[in-house]
């Protein structure tokens, strides 16, 4: 088998979510009104984005030795993901998000990240030797030195979310970094409500070394800032959106798997709009992946 165009290294977690009438105050236990269990996870939900475009993609990570763990591998299974190197810890669990959400959707969410914790730096720097991809995507929902580490591959792109404090070694190794609105003022210190916002706040990361920085605003699509020309803003088709949940990570998986196969950063970027567009049409994050078919359908000539 061909080596995987994009090796995503990153969390693989069992989202449980509670549906309430209102969210519990400490102390208090309420009758819910209904639950249901579903695959997610940053990385894991970035690997099946592009499993569904019919991109090459291997997914590294753990899970635990439970039941938890072999439902997400099945899901990833299921998208096309290479599962080599996934890794199992036998006594650590699964990573779990419990999302309690009430009747006009406000959500309250804990996370635990349990075998997520297992990534280290020195696994992902033995899987990095013994394979090359054309582009290494990770997020920070796995500990930062193993991000560090996958930062040394050649083409690195960083979603870097949830935002934290970046090591600015790390961020001198970025080919990409795609911070959304609020990333991006934690990073930066600037609200990128405008184009001219958003180009002060991309410089303001290029002179931090990044090359290039995507900045994805919801509805408004996305903007690019290179340290090859000025800033340029790419407007997202319009659809009727029903649920945003995982839009970022669809965007994320089709701009590193457009990258990994070639195309310029420029159709890469609007092809990862139409596909975080069409992400929000369908309900949950994984199970809401547009096929590669859903895609050539709305891009037309773009693609
Ligand atoms: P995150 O989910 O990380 O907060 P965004 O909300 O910025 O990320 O969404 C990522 C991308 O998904 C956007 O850049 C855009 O391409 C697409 N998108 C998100 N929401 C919509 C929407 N309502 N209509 C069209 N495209 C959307």
């Amino acid at each position: 088998m061909n080596s995987a165009a994009v090796l995503v290294i990153g969390s693989a977690n069992l989202d449980m979510v509670f549906q309430c009438d209102r969210i519990p105050k400490p102390g208090e236990t309420i009758l819910g009104t209904g639950f249901s269990t579903h695959p997610g996870g940053k990385g894991a939900n970035q690997a099946v984005a592009i499993g569904r475009l019919d991109g090459r993609v291997a997914f590294m990570g753990c899970v635990g030795s439970d039941a938890f763990g072999d439902s997400l591998a099945d899901s990833l299974r299921q998208a096309g993901v290479d599962l080599k190197w996934l890794s199992r810890s036998p006594d650590i669990p699964t990573g779990t998000a419990s999302i309690v959400v009430d009747s006009s959707g406000m959500n309250s969410i804990v996370v635990a990240p349990g075998a997520n914790g297992c990534v280290t730096s020195e696994r992902v720097e033995a899987v990095l030797s013994e394979a090359a991809h054309e582009v290494v995507l990770c997020q920070l929902e796995i500990p930062l030195d193993a991000v560090e580490q996958a930062s040394k591959a050649a083409t690195f792109i960083l979603n870097p979310a949830p935002a934290c404090p970046l090591p600015e070694g790390l961020l001198a190794r970025c080919a990409v970094i795609t911070p959304n609105e609020s990333e991006t003022a934690m990073l930066t210190g600037i609200d990128p409500a405008t184009n001219e916002d958003c180009l002060r706040a991309g410089k303001s990361l290029l002179d931090r070394g990044v090359k290039n920085v995507v900045i994805t605003r919801g509805a408004q699509g996305s903007y690019w800032v290179s340290s090859a020309g000025g800033g340029r803003s790419f407007p997202a088709p319009f659809v009727s959106a029903i649920d945003t949940t995982a839009a970022g990570d669809a965007f994320n998986g089709a701009l590193a798997v457009f990258l990994a196969e070639g195309r310029d950063m420029a159709n890469a970027i609007a092809l990862a709009n139409c596909v975080g567009a069409l992400s929000t049409t369908k309900r949950g994050a994984q199970e809401s992946m547009p096929t590669l078919l859903e895609l050539k359908h709305l891009a037309g000539d773009l693609y």
